[in-house]
């Protein structure tokens, strides 16, 4: 669960394209679709929304994620994303995740493989609470 005060100064992040964070660990070890995740993607590779949902996507507990075919989520190459332009929200959002965004968290979980953490942009507390809100909608 999200601390407030654990970001209310903001935190500054830029992505450092490791794709480290496209690597299946422990629980964070699905890359979840929303429907409109799944429209973006089926535009992007030309597809119907049934064709790529097919192809590519598997069903837990009532939701939909892309399928794990091994360690790596299967659209990294090279430690790039080859879908970066039609990435899901939770790869967007990342690293202002609920689950996150507390001292404890954050320290054992984000910063020792996350290159991007307080690199950059510096993002308010406002802009770190509508990216929450919007992972809510
Ligand atoms: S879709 Fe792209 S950004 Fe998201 S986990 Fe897969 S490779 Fe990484």
């Amino acid at each position: 669960m999200a601390n407030k005060s654990f970001y209310e100064k903001g935190i500054r992040f830029e992505c450092q394209g490791t794709g480290k964070c496209c690597t299946s660990r422990g629980e964070y070890g699905f890359v979840y679709l929303t429907l409109q995740d799944r429209k973006r993607f089926a535009l992007f590779f030309k597809l119907s929304l049934s064709d790529f949902t097919k192809a590519y996507c598997e069903k837990k507990d009532g939701h939909y994620h892309l399928k794990n075919l091994s360690d790596d989520c299967l659209f990294l190459k090279d430690a790039k994303c080859t879908t970066y332009e039609a990435r899901p929200e939770q790869c967007r959002t990342w690293p202002f995740w609920p689950e996150v965004l507390n001292t404890k968290t954050w320290n054992a979980e984000v910063v020792g493989y996350c290159a991007g953490v307080g690199k950059g942009k510096l993002y308010s507390a406002k802009e770190i609470e509508d990216i929450l809100k919007s992972q809510k909608e």
